[in-house]
């Protein structure tokens, strides 16, 4: 309990559709609607004097674009947007990068893993699953209707929700410093829920940019996907709250792509890599006989899992049962099905 009080929300009311907080000097938060079970993405707005530095952009809808023009000329004061910067390349946050880019002259930073990614993703259009996307849900021990029901529809595309983005970026690297906001700003990468995941630290103030790499109550997705179906992202996440934890002080206000802009940083990064040794625990117990990982939900969620949320619930099982793999503590052995099947050594 004593724990739980150390993480503190000064901003309990998010801004409504169309308005802004000002949570620090040149500073505004604003929110973007999401068509899920999480309903909304945080955006920022740095003020450089003649213009705007924005941080993430929400997915591009019909209304998602209203909401922004509506914010540029209102709140934002119909001052241009200079740059726009993407914390990772997640569809919530790139979503409107390249409409920025292509329709309102923006500069795009981001790492360059996620500029690669999202425009890599976003032209990988597809009606159906690849046969490699099949093979990986079958790997995964994914239930049999399920299956056999997505096998036929058409998959999720990043197309559907991200503006196309044009060649041309800045890239930001680890230990870069960017003018932002009347600030001096640290770069440091996350890991583990996107690759090379920008976080931005205030020289100025007690200010941090976290994207989805700092998130207060919610636990970020740590998954596989197809595209790198042996990754480790579970090892990545661990080894990204190491290196970042040491930089968290208690007056730091952290700007989340999600919830509320929170204190008390130090606390919630112990969190925030515990989750994960605690599901880990949990999980080489229960493979003591060789499992899927779609066999795998109840000890690391413990709850049921709907079928809306299957996938991201599939893909992050997968994710753990790989990291007890890698790190030495699971065997694993494919079966005439196309199953990974995984055992605790
Ligand atoms: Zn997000």
């Amino acid at each position: 309990m004593i724990e739980a009080a150390a993480i503190d929300h000064p901003f309990p009311e998010p801004p409504v559709e169309g308005a802004a907080i000002e949570i620090a000097p040149g500073v505004l938060w604003m929110r973007l609607p999401l068509p899920m079970k999480l309903d909304h993405v945080n955006v920022y707005a740095l003020d450089d004097g003649d213009g705007w530095t924005l941080v993430d952009t929400g997915f591009d809808t019909r209304r998602g674009r209203a909401i922004w023009r509506a914010l540029l000329s209102g709140p934002l004061a119909g001052k241009p947007v200079a740059r726009v910067l993407v914390t990772h390349h997640h569809p919530d946050h790139v979503g409107l990068a390249g409409w920025f880019k292509t329709d309102h002259g923006a500069q795009i930073l981001t790492s360059r893993t996620a500029w690669l990614f999202a425009r890599m993703l976003q032209l990988d259009e597809q009606s159906v699953p690849t046969p490699e996307t099949l093979a990986f849900w079958r790997a995964c021990g994914m239930a049999h209707d399920i299956y056999e029901r997505r096998a036929a529809e058409r998959p999720f595309n990043f197309a559907d929700c991200v503006a196309p983005i044009p060649a041309g970026y800045t890239r930001l690297s680890q230990g870069d410093t960017l003018r932002a906001g009347g600030r001096v700003w640290d770069v440091h990468m996350g890991d583990g829920h996107a690759p090379d995941h920008v976080t931005l630290w205030s020289r100025s103030d007690a200010l941090v940019i976290g994207g989805d790499q700092l998130l207060p109550s919610i636990s970020p997705n740590i998954g596989v996907h197809a595209t790198e179906p042996e990754a480790d992202p579970v090892g990545a996440w661990l080894d990204a709250c190491a290196r970042l934890a040491p930089l968290a002080r208690p007056d730091h206000l952290v700007l989340c792509g999600h919830k509320t802009p929170f204190v008390g940083l130090p606390q919630r990064m112990r969190q925030l890599a515990d989750n994960h040794h605690g599901a880990l625990a949990r999980l080489y117990a229960h493979l003591v006989e060789p499992k899927s990982a779609g066999d795998c939900f109840l000890p690391l969620f413990r709850r049921e899992i709907g079928e809306g949320e299957y996938g991201l619930a599939l893909s992050e099982a997968m994710a753990h049962c790989l990291h007890l793999w890698h790190s030495g503590q699971a065997s694993r052995d494919i079966g005439a099905d196309g199953v990974w099947r995984f055992e605790a050594l």
